[in-house]
């Protein structure tokens, strides 16, 4: 996967994210909290998206305090169905790391919310999007919630008690085939902005180049030997 360029900055003002539909907001992004300018929830419901983890490789889902869902909800201008992509991200392991987040008690504390940009935004890449971060007990906790995009056919994520990833439908072009493949190209550049855990990339990047050092360390010794043994 190619990094992505992210560009991140504390927010100045408010950041209205918008319907899809309507362009009306739905959400208001302050540097330390959210506001609901309709005193509606903005997303009323959501599921793990599949097909990710499996595609993860062992290094880019370890350590394994993730969590990612999509989420769906209505617009109270328009009415319109949308839908964003959340993804949060942890630097601990222990078991139930997945859950804890899940559970969302670090929502409780403190939050400071950033912009991202990915200047090479494409057709999976937002240009745009938000990142909350919160300084829980197990360190920093990033999310990053990514959209909304329209959600023209609700049946596509959702069955009869709502969203559900056993629900709709994973044909390319729908919303879980997109989510999948947004959470994908994104992976490796979303976790790269948590400091812990690119320091943990780097450090396990050096741990799989000693061994090839070591390689060529013999091959030296190796070459050596030869240009004595000719003499
Ligand atoms: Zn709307």
């Amino acid at each position: 996967m190619d990094k992505i360029e992210i560009r991140v900055s504390p927010l100045t003002g408010v950041h209205a994210i918008n319907c899809p539909a309507c362009r009306k907001p739905v959400l208001l992004a302050h540097r330390d909290r959210y506001e609901l300018p309709n005193q509606v929830p903005c997303f009323r419901d959501g599921d793990c998206v599949p097909g990710v983890y499996e595609a993860l490789s062992n290094a880019q889902k370890t350590p394994a305090s993730f969590e990612y869902v999509l989420l769906a909800g209505n617009c109270p201008s328009c009415h319109e169905s949308y839908f964003v992509v959340e993804v949060t991200f942890g630097a601990f392991s222990d078991a139930g790391a997945c859950e804890w987040l899940g559970w969302g008690e670090f929502e409780r504390g403190p939050v400071k919310i950033s912009l991202c940009a990915a200047p090479t935004a494409t057709d999976v890449v937002p240009h745009e999007w938000i990142v909350a971060e919160y300084d829980s007990a197990r360190g920093l906790i990033q999310r990053h919630t990514l959209g909304p995009w329209r959600l023209d056919d609700p049946t596509t994520v959702c069955g009869p008690f709502g969203v559900s990833m056993c629900q709709g439908s994973l044909d390319e072009g729908d919303p879980w085939d997109r989510s999948k493949k947004l959470l994908l190209a994104m992976w490796d550049s979303l976790r790269d902005l948590h400091p812990d855990l690119r320091a943990a990339r780097l450090l396990n990047h050096g741990k799989s180049r000693a061994p090839s050092l070591l390689g060529l360390f013999h091959a030296i010794r190796k070459g050596i030997a030869r240009f004595a043994g000719a003499h």
